[in-house]
């Protein structure tokens, strides 16, 4: 595995690679979820790449920022076992010299759920990806399922720009208990790592009535706040149920539907979705 520090190093490297190639970005404290993204494309591509950086521009004024979890040696050496090619790993300046001032700003998939709680984030997402897919030019590009809002502005973005990739969207690894594993659960204490079960129990409550043949999304919305309202120490940021391509929130469901939400545990917030129904 080789490890990349510049864009000029990516660029060579890259063009000595022919065949397909497959990019997993991350901002690394890499867990299964990750492992799961590589895994995927280490079957489906000639060459992989993962990238690692944590993306100052995608995190709010009083995020966590400072202390997202850096664990680049863990990360290194999973990327290793999993048989990545390359990993990127630039630096803040890498990415944003001095001077910098080109941003891609995707309109209105952007604006609801994420978008309302952290108004800057998807600028910085959909600004660091386009100049990672500049710089990697992968044939496919791997993406969670468990970022639902993210994947629907990359899939805009991609479309709107004529980047020739493909985005591949591979299900959210969950815990035993339901929990998506997330490398912000490593903040929750004891007892909020208990109560965080309460996201995948309120879209497994608002699932079941969709089952059972609930079409009002009203009625779902409901169902994941009556469960939230069962855990002390969840504070609900939103419950939605969406159009999936457009994310605007639903009366009648027609064909699917995503249900998403956000949730403060103590000083953590969490989110999670169910994409349910047909696409
Ligand atoms: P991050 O490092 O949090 O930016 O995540 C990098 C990629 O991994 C994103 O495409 C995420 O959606 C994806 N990802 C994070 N957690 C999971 C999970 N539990 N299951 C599947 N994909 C995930």
């Amino acid at each position: 595995m080789q490890t990349i520090y510049s864009f000029s190093e990516l660029r060579s490297v890259r063009a000595s690679m022919h065949g397909s190639f497959g990019l997993i970005p991350t901002m690394g404290a890499l867990h299964v979820g990750h492992a799961s993204l590589v895994e995927r494309a280490r079957q489906e591509c000639n060459y992989i790449g993962a990238s690692i950086f944590v993306n100052p521009a995608q995190f709010g004024v009083g995020e966590d920022f400072g202390k997202y979890p850096r664990t680049l040696e863990h990360d290194l050496a999973l990327l290793e076992s999993l048989g990545t090619d390359i990993v990127f790993i630039p630096s803040v300046e890498t990415i944003y010299p001095p001077g910098y001032q080109t941003w891609v700003d995707v309109a209105n998939v952007t604006a609801p759920l994420e978008g309302k709680c952290r108004p800057e984030h998807f600028r910085g997402v959909t600004t660091v990806v386009a100049k990672l897919l500049n710089a990697f030019t992968p044939s496919k590009a791997y993406f969670g399922q468990k970022d639902a809002q993210q994947v629907v502005v990359l899939k805009r973005m991609v479309r709107d720009l004529n980047f020739s990739v493909e985005l591949m969207v591979c299900p959210t690894v969950r815990e035993v208990d339901g929990l998506a594993v997330s490398s912000r659960n490593a903040y929750l204490l004891p007892a909020e790592r208990q109560a965080a079960t309460i996201l995948h129990r309120a879209l497994c409550a608002a699932k079941e009535k969709y089952d059972g043949g609930e079409r009002n999304a009203e009625m779902l919305r409901a169902a994941m706040q009556s469960m939230l309202k069962k855990e002390p120490l969840a504070l609900a940021q939103y419950v939605s149920a969406a159009d999936p391509e457009t994310l605007g929130e639903l009366d009648r469901i027609e064909k699917g539907v995503l249900l998403s939400l956000a949730v403060r545990i103590g000083k953590t917030r969490l989110i999670d979705n169910f994409l349910v129904g047909d696409q």
